[in-house]
């Protein structure tokens, strides 16, 4: 994969996604989510079904699925819990969700490496994503990724509810939240990918031509054409395409996408399906290999 005159595209500047092109969110959320219901449902006697509704709804309201209160919040629940919170009442459903999130996050393999090697030959990189602030930055140390993004891109956090401050339900002391290098900035509230205005955005500070970045994400209807839109080198992160359908089923069930975002989904019409620059089939280290990345600063 080189130019019409047989070199490697020089890269100056790498723009990544986050869930599903450094690590699988998809199998993670289902298997905390699941492990979520599986308590519950055990805990209280209330119908799997019907805590899949009571979810949608809170979902949908707060425009997420990873909202940190939704146990808090099912009206179900609630009903049951007497005179303490759902969250104490189920307390060992909440505690089985973290564990499973916890052991069902990890990159994908050679991420580090590449992270690693770009970040010694002076390449900035830049993460962008759509999940909210607080679970991206939980991702990020836990994963140990704090400081080989230069800086990430995301929603700001959901509304929490009134009266309750996040640090107060939160298990750590101060020092474990937050990241310690790498840079948070959020997006404008309401904008989503594809749109081409944030990327510009995120680009602006760097000031490398658009001909030296790439961007790399495994969504060809948001990343690869934000990315084409905006004419930065495109490169789709095919080894993330998730083929889990019971986690497919399982997110459609309480998702916050409301019918008609689900109807868009369904509607990829082939023709209108970017076709990538780059594919990687393998893995985010193909990146190695296609591209030569060199920092600005060396490079002139
Ligand atoms: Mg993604």
């Amino acid at each position: 994969m080189t130019n019409e005159d047989g070199n490697k595209p020089r890269v100056a500047l790498l723009v990544t996604d986050l869930d599903n092109t450094l690590w699988d969110w998809f199998h993670a959320w289902h298997a905390s989510f699941g492990a979520l219901l599986d308590g519950l449902v055990a805990a209280s006697g209330v119908e799997r079904s019907v805590l899949e509704e009571e979810a949608r709804a809170i979902h949908r309201r707060r425009g997420t699925t990873e909202y940190s209160w939704l146990v808090d919040e099912l009206p179900c629940l609630q009903e049951l819990s007497g005179k303490v919170t759902p969250r104490e009442a189920f307390d060992d459903a909440l505690h089985q969700q973290n564990s499973a999130r916890l052991k069902e996050t990890f990159l994908y393999p050679g991420v580090v490496e590449t992270l690693t090697a770009l970040h010694n030959a002076g390449v900035p990189v830049v993460g962008y994503t759509e999940s909210p602030r607080f679970w991206t930055e939980w991702r990020l140390r836990t994963l140990k990724l704090d400081g080989l993004l230069e800086a990430v891109w995301s929603p700001r956090d959901h509304d929490s509810p009134k009266g309750l401050d996040p640090v107060s339900l939160r298990r750590y002391s101060a020092e474990n939240y937050g990241l310690a290098e790498t840079k948070h900035e959020n997006v404008a509230d309401g904008a989503v990918k594809p749109n081409p205005e944030v990327l510009r955005e995120i680009l602006a500070p760097y000031g490398v031509p658009y001909s030296e970045v790439a961007y790399i994400g495994d969504s060809l209807h948001k990343d690869i054409a934000m990315a084409q839109d905006v004419g930065v080198i495109d490169a789709h992160a095919k080894y993330g395409v998730s083929h889990e359908k019971p986690a497919y089923e399982q997110l459609r069930r309480v998702s916050h996408w409301t019918e008609a975002d689900i109807e868009r989904e369904k509607l990829s019409l082939p023709k209108v399906t970017p076709v990538p620059s780059y594919s990687l089939a393998k893995g985010f280290h193909e990146l190695l290999e296609i591209f030569d990345f060199q920092s600005v600063r060396a490079a002139r």
